[in-house]
């Protein structure tokens, strides 16, 4: 499998990775394809099975860690529910000479590099942690504790930024998918003159 051109974005939850995600996936030449995960969390409003995430029962998600289907699964921090990315998933994307891209916690990240050294490594995040907390409480839909849930989330994985090769700052959301865009086309033209990656 060509893994050379893996994507792995993370970010804290209210930084707007997954709409930065859609317009990456709009408006970059690369050929990028989403990865669907499959996860325990029950579908929200508007999210579809095989679309937004493969919907599992956690007896379903447990038959296929034990199968060994998964790439890399973990039970998310601080939302009590399992993800994972299925080695099908990725498979089938490569098959069709695309580049896979993976929305993925920091541990998915940590684990998927352990495997593939070479994937490439984005953090999505706003300016600053009070610039976060303004976002979330600006949505108005957000309970204060579910607010102080994922502020303490954010605080964990801010301390990540430093393990990915890319530290996307996302004021806006054109810019940031440019950004990661170039950053990616860079790595590619990188890519024809080493053999490998060093990750750090
Ligand atoms: P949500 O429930 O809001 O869709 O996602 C919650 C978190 O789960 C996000 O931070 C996202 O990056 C993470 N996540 C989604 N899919 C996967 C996956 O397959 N593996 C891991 N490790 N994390 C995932």
């Amino acid at each position: 499998m060509n893994a050379g051109r893996l994507v792995i974005i993370s970010g804290p939850s209210g930084a707007g990775k997954t709409t930065v995600i859609r317009a990456l996936l709009r408006d970059c030449p690369l050929p990028l394809s989403l990865s669907v995960s499959a996860t325990t969390r029950p579908p929200r409003p508007g999210e579809n099975n095989g679309v937004d995430y493969y919907f599992l029962k956690k007896t379903e998600f447990e038959e296929r860690r034990n199968s060994g289907a998964f790439l890399e699964c973990f039970e998310v921090f601080g939302r009590g529910y399992w993800y994972g990315t299925l080695k099908s998933e990725i498979e089938r994307i490569c098959k069709l000479g695309r580049w896979p891209l993976l929305e993925i916690d920091v541990q998915g990240m940590q684990a998927v590099v352990r495997v593939f050294p070479e994937a490439i490594t984005v953090f999505v995040r706003p300016q600053s942690l009070e610039e976060l907390e303004l976002r979330l409480r600006n949505r108005g839909t957000e309970s204060e504790d579910t607010i102080q849930r994922r502020l303490e989330v954010a605080r964990h994985e801010w301390q990540s930024a430093e393990q990915y090769q890319y530290d996307i700052i996302n004021n806006s959301i054109d810019q940031a998918a440019r950004d990661i865009c170039q950053a990616l086309q860079h790595f590619s033209t990188q890519q024809k003159n080493t053999s490998s990656q060093n990750i750090p």
